[in-house]
């Protein structure tokens, strides 16, 4: 619907073409693995455009990449003045400085990209670790309503195991940005081996990584192909996918049992196995109560909401992260 404008004498006329772009606007950018994806949102965060483009590696590289998506999505909306911008990067982000470390993926040992990338497009600059910003994103796009004090959670089963926590509207980033990182809680010390150093970490059984070492295939992603022939009821098919989601269910006790929040939203790129995957989680979350009536009594899978798939939930909280900061 077209805005009206009320004059003085009360009579309304249209707006004309730049008005409408007038009002406050934020960019959002997240930076992943294999693509840079960015959208222009309002105050609400309705998405107003979006961009993506491929992935490069390195400093220089991800900074252009960034900048010039801002810039086509600012240049295609006249009158558009960017209030803020937020990226949202894997790593260890220090979000008070706006400086990256360890992005490995990204061919980044250290980064300010707060500074840079602000120096080059006028606006303030806001970073957050990937995972917390989708978290921001997923509870937006669901219309999860925060309660004051009460944490949700967000788990990303990515390449990575992270959860995000939101407390109050805002992301929990602890004293020193590790919050969350449930995919380094080495649960099996016995098994197997972890790139943080450690042995038996959660993340080496559910994430996507994990997924792709434990059951590989020629062609394609490994988890749809694991789901289908699991469900044909082939055997080590079925074995490996109770381990995969064994690994799940102790990471959403684990989040469930340290912030207790109030709703717990899956994504990542394993659950794009859908509803199957879910209803696996759900029945072995049960299962794990069913001796307890502590965990019973928890309701731990009735707190579990399916992240909106096909949303770009990584940019519009990256976008939301910086307009709230
Ligand atoms: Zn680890």
């Amino acid at each position: 619907m077209t805005a009206q404008v009320a004059t003085a004498q009360g009579a309304a006329v249209p707006p004309t073409p730049t008005q409408h772009y007038c009002e406050p606007i934020a960019i959002g950018v997240d930076v992943g693995g294999t693509k840079i994806e960015a959208v222009m949102v309002d105050l609400h965060g309705n998405v107003l455009a979006s961009q993506r483009t491929p992935t490069h590696r390195g400093n220089a590289a991800v900074l252009h990449d960034i900048t010039m998506l801002c810039q086509q999505l600012i240049a295609a909306r006249p009158g558009a003045t960017a209030q803020s911008i937020g990226i949202g990067i894997p790593g260890q982000v220090d979000s008070d400085s706006g400086v990256i470390h360890s992005a490995v993926n990204l061919g980044i040992s250290e980064f300010a990209v707060a500074d840079e990338a602000a120096a080059l497009l006028h606006a303030p600059v806001h970073v957050e670790n990937d995972v917390n910003a989708a978290a921001l994103g997923a509870m937006a796009v669901l219309g999860v309503s925060t309660r004051p004090n009460v944490a949700d959670a967000f788990i990303n089963l990515g390449t990575g195991l992270a959860a995000g926590i939101i407390r109050s509207g805002r992301i929990d980033h602890g004293a020193t940005g590790i919050c969350g990182e449930i995919g380094h809680i080495a649960v099996e010390p016995h098994r197997f081996a972890c790139p943080c150093g450690q042995r038996g970490c959660l993340e080496t059984v559910a994430s996507g990584s994990a997924v792709e070492r434990l059951w590989p295939v020629k062609h394609g992603a490994a988890m749809p192909d694991l789901m289908a022939k699991a469900q044909t009821g082939d055997a080590k098919a079925n074995e490996m996918l109770d381990m995969v989601v064994a690994g799940v269910c102790r990471a959403v006790q684990i989040t469930a049992l340290c912030v207790d929040p109030a709703t717990i939203i899956i994504g990542g790129g394993l659950t794009r196995a859908g509803q199957p995957f879910f209803d696996r989680i759900t029945a072995m979350l049960r299962e794990l109560a069913s001796g307890s009536a502590f965990l019973t009594s928890a309701a731990i899978d009735r707190r579990i909401i399916a992240a909106p798939a096909g949303r770009p939930i990584g940019a519009i909280g990256a976008a939301k992260a910086a307009f709230i900061r």
